[in-house]
């Protein structure tokens, strides 16, 4: 902003100066100097600015002193004084003012166009230090208007923000007002921060405040960064995705759903609304809203349709800005029964018996990141879960809130390790401790030693399948009579996606496709495959929803006891099947295909091929049906 010329008149210190000569921070020959220097001066610069060439103040003293004495002074003076308009353009100002009964003078120069809004805004809010809120990206606390009476703040143009440090932020369309500052402290006396918002969107928020109940609604606007955010959310969490990105390109902003695994277009936004999308979520998820070059992560709470939901967001830095993503961590409804979670008859009826009512033991749940294990922990929690049983939880995050059950969420940034939360675990006097992840030998070791003292433990671990992940825990660093006495089974899993209920079409698979199981062509006949034709239900992708694959590894005398011999992974899957009773994931799902349930396309996208599925007439004994 260009000081504007003074007219010679002015060469008297001004309100600012006065205030400075009072406070001492200014003695009366300096700025007797300063005038002299700044009258013999062609140039149009303010006796402050002159003030600051001599060094005798600098710009903190000046908006120190404002914004502890702001309200002894006019605004229309500090604005001539510090040089955003010139003293001719105010008496105008003034004038128009009196024509106009009760207008506020800021808004009779910004009508005017003496300055622009925007360079009114930060006037008040660069020079005069006052916080500058902006309500296109701000919300309002419902908390702090809970039982405020919205028609006195739309009286005395005040809107009370949030707040902070146990002070109520207010945005004030003119923080000079008296009369305004009096209104609000009537309500939250001194404990308020005086902030400065557009008057036109404080009068809007009040408006809609009024106007609705009395808690903020949050409108689905998408001319505003909160409108546009609302949508991305409500949206996604009604689609039931799982994650959402938000990426900028060099001309849009692209965001896309992940929805059963896979991610899918939901819209595209000019890449203008870019930054204000990002400030909207860095005000939700408590990043730092001014930090743009670094990497960051948050979490917020958001609201939607009478639930609470927690996503995690990370914002990581692109060439083209801030690309966002955020995990929607406890979706509705997403705790299943076990009896609808896919596992086939005889395995569930085994998975129950050995497993689940077993009294103590190890059970681990196996698969790579996105596989449904944290789903079957929270199942098989909430199927044990009484009031005769002490269930205890350590996760990095809680997922679930599962009821009646104490969990806690791992928060390494507060030194809320797992180690920490594992060592206070045991003395919880748990029957059940689940451990959201095995990841080091810490846990590993953990969770042996607490089965060892008959607790039942629950986690999971990140390896492709059953075998590989018992032999993991062979490797690390466990004496091999631990791990054979204590754990119970290792059960992995995967998602597969179910086919479209609303566009299914029977097929028949390809020499190919079947050649890749090892089977004939006539191996297949008797079944009746299906695959999704594609339709607006299941946004042409063929299928709608997903189901689980198992592979349940129980360990029985002979498994023990190729454990202590060390035995090797292909002699352990060979054992495993012939006496466990094993049914390989790939094999689960080709009895799944055989059902119509998923297809031979989305089996080989999703799992390992190690052996040779079996023939599916045998399979589907094996696992009971019929
Ligand atoms: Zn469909």
């Amino acid at each position: 902003m260009k000081p504007e010329e003074n007219t010679p008149e002015e060469n008297k210190p001004g309100e600012i100066v006065s205030l400075l000569l009072k406070k001492g921070l200014l003695t009366e020959q300096n700025a007797a100097y300063a005038m002299r220097v700044k009258s013999k001066l062609s140039s149009d610069k303010t006796l402050i600015d002159t003030l600051k060439d001599l060094k005798y103040i600098n710009g903190d003293q000046i908006k120190e002193v404002l914004r502890t004495n702001h309200l002894s002074l006019r605004i229309g003076d500090l604005l001539v004084e510090l040089g955003y308009m010139s003293r001719a353009k105010l008496l105008t100002a003034l004038n128009i003012q009196e024509t106009q009964q009760g207008k506020r003078l800021g808004k009779v120069i910004v009508e005017n166009q003496f300055m622009t809004e925007s360079a009114f805004m930060d006037a008040l809010s660069v020079q005069l230090g006052f916080p500058f809120i902006d309500l296109s990206i701000e919300d309002v606390s419902p908390k702090v208007i809970e039982n405020i009476p919205i028609k006195w703040c739309m009286a005395n143009n005040f809107l009370p923000i949030k707040q902070v440090k146990g002070k109520t932020l207010i945005a004030f369309a003119d923080p000079f007002s008296k009369t305004d500052i009096q209104g609000a402290k009537k309500l939250f006396g001194n404990n308020m921060i005086i902030g400065i918002a557009a008057p036109n969107m404080i009068e809007k928020k009040l408006e809609r405040l009024c106007s609705g109940n009395l808690r903020p609604k949050t409108i689905v606007d998408e001319n505003t960064a909160i409108g546009i955010v609302e949508t991305i959310l409500g949206n996604a969490i009604d689609q039931g995705a799982s994650d959402i990105h938000i990426e900028p390109f060099e001309e849009r902003l692209q965001v896309r759903y992940r929805i059963d695994g896979i991610l899918v277009p939901f819209k595209m936004f000019p890449i203008n609304a870019a930054t204000m999308v990002a400030a909207r979520i860095k005000i939700l998820c408590k990043a730092n809203i001014a930090e743009r070059r670094r990497h960051q992560d948050g979490r917020m709470t958001y609201e939607h349709k009478g639930n609470s939901l927690d996503l995690r967001v990370s914002i990581f830095i692109t060439v083209f800005g801030e690309k966002i993503v955020l995990r929607i961590l406890n979706r509705i409804n997403q705790i299943l029964e076990l009896d609808h979670m896919g596992m086939q008859p005889k395995m569930l009826a085994r998975f129950r018996k050995d497993v689940l009512n077993a009294p103590s033991g190890v059970m681990i749940i196996t698969g790579p990141t996105g596989s449904g294990k944290t789903t079957t922990l929270y199942s098989c929690v909430s199927e044990i879960a009484s009031p005769q049983i002490s269930i205890i939880t350590a996760e990095d995050p809680v997922e679930y809130v599962v009821e009646g059950i104490s969990q806690c969420s791992i928060d390494p940034k507060i030194n809320l390790t797992f180690e920490e939360t594992l060592r206070h675990i045991v003395r919880q006097d748990p029957d059940v401790i689940v451990i959201g992840e095995i990841r080091d030998n810490y846990s590993a070791n953990v969770a042996v030693h607490a089965a060892l003292t008959g607790h039942k433990v629950m986690t999971s671990f990140h390896t492709e399948d059953s075998i590989s992940g018992l032999i993991r825990l062979m490797n690390m660093d466990i004496e091999a009579f631990l791990i054979s006495s204590t754990v119970v089974c290792i059960l992995a899993q995967r998602l597969l996606r179910k086919v479209c209920p609303h566009c299914p079409e029977v097929y028949t698979p390809s020499s190919s496709d079947l050649k890749l199981l090892g089977y004939g062509p006539d191996d297949m006949k008797k079944y009746t495959l299906l695959k999704g034709r594609g339709c607006p239900v299941c946004n042409h992708t063929g299928y709608k929803g997903r189901v689980a694959v198992y592979e349940l590894l129980v360990f029985n005398e002979f498994i023990k006891e190729a454990i202590l011999e060390c035995r090797s992974s292909y002699e352990l899957r060979k054992i495993g099947l012939e006496t466990a009773g094993l049914v390989t994931l790939m094999e689960d799902a080709v009895s799944k295909v055989s059902q119509g349930i998923t297809t031979l396309e989305e089996t080989f996208r999703c799992i390992p091929q190690l052996l040779p599925p079996r023939p599916i007439h045998e399979i589907n004994r094996l696992l009971g049906v019929s």
